[in-house]
């Protein structure tokens, strides 16, 4: 298995790449077959001081803060990098989340593509000028809040670590990047790349790996790092809000979701199916946007179910690097056994309509694989339907009405996203105005873009990530006022 081994890792501060002090390795398997991939830093808080000391230093000789030219080269050079090196950071991708291979590479493209939009918008951070009387006028500058840390999840470790990463940097901070433990090396693959971009300042990207509460809370703890900027569950979400009110940090927070699909029954069904299993069943259920629950019109859901077994059952479940693999494994045994103990749950009031198993056949025994599953109408209330899973299984709801639809829509704590189907544009209008979501999307799902703003209603998170405002939340707004009298 050793063609597997991706290596052993060490930290990135100041340029330099040194071992934690302790000296300790996490070792990280492939939820796909098993194998050991890589072995990482298990850092710890003197590992966090070193790197935050060389942010300040990076960020405070200005270099970097003030020169949006540089910023924009510096970032393009590096989305150049990323694109020279497409298939192994694609491989280290699926070799550690077990996302099939072609997944990964979308998923990398979709990293290029943040890193040279923020490269752009680098060049057009604006401010406005008040003329408030006659002696005097006020400008409003965008600054850069200064030293970020950004806390990434593994399940679109690459996109979603540039998702922060290019922004933060575009508007002129300098970062300390804490990877989710289970997705290391393919992070430090990308920031490998440094080398190939000479002209970026040294200290103004640095990258440490270690566990959430050790590594990660000494970042949030950290009196000298300015803002978070955290991806992952709502619970630690809500850790770190807690924690950073001590040094009353700015905080960017996205979280989890239980997105819903409304699909009415004057829909495009035939365009509406393969959205509807793509929307749950892509990386394996393990998408932040997932929708996990169908919210479908009571006259088609038996007609359109049965087509989506049909289709579901044919998914290939695969090692991620084999081509034809079409679903991968969920990414650990722990996280496989939550997502059973759901299934279970969501069967004591709901019917299996497919999957609802562990899948060992055809020597995916080593791996973490669960059957595409589909589960109708458990009660509203229960775990399967209010929580989330991160897994591949979908819940079914039926509805009479369109305010039916509309109150099982927003009958969770989430509100990350959500899609309408329906031919008839004013209902698919209206009912996307009254979804309590962050995304709202129309005869379509899980459309994202790096231009346009992702983020959470309610306990989904806090703040937007991606397009302008995802580049303006790392800035201060500075108002200067000049006195001429
Ligand atoms: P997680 O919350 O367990 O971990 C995320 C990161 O936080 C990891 O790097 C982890 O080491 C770190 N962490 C854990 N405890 C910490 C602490 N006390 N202090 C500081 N850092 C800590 O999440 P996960 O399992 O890696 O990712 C899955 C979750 O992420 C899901 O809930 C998913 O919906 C969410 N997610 C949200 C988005 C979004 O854009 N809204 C995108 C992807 C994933």
């Amino acid at each position: 298995m050793d063609e597997y081994y991706l290596g052993e890792y060490q930290n990135y501060i100041d340029g330099v790449w040194q071992s934690p002090k302790s000296g300790a390795l996490m070792e990280v398997r492939c939820p796909g077959n098993g194998a050991v991939v890589s072995r990482v830093p298990d850092s710890g808080k003197e590992d966090i001081d070193a790197a935050v000391a060389c942010a300040k230093r990076a960020f405070e000789q200005e270099d970097w803060a003030f020169q949006p030219r540089l910023r924009s080269s510096v970032l393009y050079q590096w989305a150049q990098a990323m694109r020279q090196h497409l298939n192994p950071l694609a491989r280290a991708l699926s070799l550690e989340t077990g996302k099939p291979i072609a997944e990964a590479l979308f998923e990398v493209n979709g990293a290029i593509g943040y890193l040279e939009y923020y490269a752009s918008a680098t060049r057009t951070l604006f401010g406005g000028s008040t003329a408030v009387d006659k002696n005097s006028l006020s400008v409003l500058c965008r600054e850069p809040v200064g030293v970020v840390a950004g806390i990434t999840p593994w399940n679109y470790p690459i996109t979603l670590l540039m998702r922060d990463l290019a922004s933060a940097l575009a508007a002129g901070n300098t970062i300390i990047i804490k990877p989710a433990e289970q997705t290391t090396a393919c992070t430090f693959e990308v920031v490998k790349l440094l080398e190939l971009v000479p002209s970026m300042p040294k200290g103004v990207v640095n990258a440490v790996s270690g566990r959430g509460a050790a590594a990660g809370n000494a970042l949030v703890e950290h009196s000298d790092v300015d803002m978070v900027s955290f991806t992952g569950g709502v619970e630690t979400g809500k850790k770190i809000m807690k924690t950073g009110a001590d040094t009353m940090k700015k905080l960017s927070l996205e979280l989890g979701g239980k997105s819903p699909n409304i699909i009415f029954a004057d829909a495009n069904l035939d365009k509406a199916l393969p959205f509807a299993i793509k929307a749950i069943f892509t990386n394996a259920g393990q998408l932040c946007t997932v929708g996990s629950r169908l919210v479908i019109e009571e006259s088609i859901a038996d007609t359109f179910l049965a087509r989506m077994k049909t289709e579901v059952e044919k998914l290939k479940l695969g090692f991620g690097l084999n081509e034809d693999t079409q679903m991968g494994p969920v990414i650990s045994e722990k996280q496989m056994q939550k997502i059973l103990g759901y299934i279970e749950d969501g069967l004591q009031t709901g019917e299996l309509v497919t999957g609802g198993r562990r899948v060992t056949e055809n020597g995916l025994d080593s791996g973490f694989f669960i059957a595409p599953t589909i589960i109708k109408n458990p009660a509203h209330d229960s775990r399967v339907v209010q929580e989330e899973i991160f897994g591949p299984v979908l819940v079914v709801e039926t509805f009479r009405t369109e305010e039916e639809a509309v109150s099982l829509a927003n009958g969770t704590i989430y509100g990350l996203a959500g899609a309408v189907w329906s031919k008839d544009i004013d209902k698919a209008m209206r009912v996307a105005r009254k979804l309590r979501t962050g995304s709202a999307w129309v005869n379509c799902y899980n459309k994202l873009f790096p231009e346009c703003e992702t983020g959470g209603y309610k306990q989904s998170g806090v703040d937007r990530a991606g397009g302008v405002e995802g580049l303006m939340k790392y800035t201060e707004v500075k108002h200067l006022c000049v006195d001429f009298a």
